[in-house]
């Protein structure tokens, strides 16, 4: 049987009520990790690892915060304790236009993308260090790669993160602590049919024809499915992972045609 040697681990999967997260927070128990997750809606979130626990007997700890404000993030941390697994994850920013976009837009983006994912970092880093083992994984987007128009915020304020961690990873990877980022295609997740929904609207289609159009529009002639996307999170969580420094791992379906 296949070990992914962290069974001893305790990992803080941020925003992981649902969605990508929350595929991410599954796969990690099924191999053995004690969780903590995090997202705002405590009623949510309870339900989320009550299903955890039952499907897969791992410890896990809540904690119900605003993963994108200090105070949310202090409150997380001081009650995560040890963490040797730091799945940095948050909501997406609004489509639209760069002419209607405030600066204060830009700040939100930037804070929920960028920042609180670098701020979060800064804090386990050192610890990770001393204890000779640490993983970081970013949930960025594939947008960092192939830009989504109407998605400027996205596209700006994740590339800001990629960047950022291009640079600090390498320094780490003498410690086995990693940092990468795993960068989702289209998943079916709520925040896909939000986008899908909102496209429906702008061209007077049913959402349906919408999810078809992305489907056929696939190599895989589908969406992805969040326990696939966990799978690849545990993967670069894994004991056996310290080789795998500073990557960008796109997880679409092969729709970005590129020959490397
Ligand atoms: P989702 O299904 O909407 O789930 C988002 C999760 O994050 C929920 O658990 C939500 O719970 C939590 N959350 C949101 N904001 C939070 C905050 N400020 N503090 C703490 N928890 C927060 O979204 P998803 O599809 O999994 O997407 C996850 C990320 O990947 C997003 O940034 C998204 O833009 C990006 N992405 C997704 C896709 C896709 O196809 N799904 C593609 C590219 C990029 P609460 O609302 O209760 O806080």
């Amino acid at each position: 049987m296949l070990d992914f040697g962290i069974a001893d681990r305790r990992a803080l999967i941020c925003a992981s009520s649902r969605g990508l997260g929350y595929g991410c927070a599954e796969a990690l128990a099924r191999a053995g990790v004690t969780l903590i997750l995090n997202a705002r809606d405590e009623a949510q979130l309870t339900i989320a690892a009550d299903t955890l626990r039952r499907k897969t007997g791992a410890q896990i700890e809540i904690v119900a915060a605003d993963i994108c404000t200090e105070e949310g993030r202090s409150l997380v941390l001081k009650k995560a304790g040890r963490i040797d697994i730091l799945v940095n994850n948050a909501g997406g920013p609004p489509k639209g236009h760069f002419k209607d976009w405030s600066r204060e837009d830009w700040i939100k983006a930037i804070d929920q993308n960028m920042l609180t994912a670098i701020e979060m970092i800064k804090v386990v880093i050192d610890p990770m260090v001393m204890n000779k083992f640490g993983r970081i994984v970013n949930i960025t987007s594939g947008a960092v790669k192939s830009p989504i128009q109407e998605l400027g915020l996205s596209n700006g304020a994740r590339s800001g993160l990629t960047g950022f961690v291009a640079g600090i990873a390498r320094e780490y990877a003498q410690y086995n602590v990693t940092i990468n980022n795993l960068l989702p295609g289209q998943f079916n997740t709520a925040r896909i049919d939000q986008l899908i929904a909102s496209r429906a609207k702008q061209e007077n289609l049913p959402p349906q024809k919408i999810r078809s159009i992305l489907e056929r529009e696939n190599p895989a002639k589908r969406l992805g499915e969040i326990a696939e996307f966990g799978f690849a999170c545990a993967w670069l969580c894994s004991a056996h992972s310290g080789y795998l420094v500073g990557q960008n791992i796109l997880m679409d379906g092969g729709k970005f045609n590129s020959a490397i």
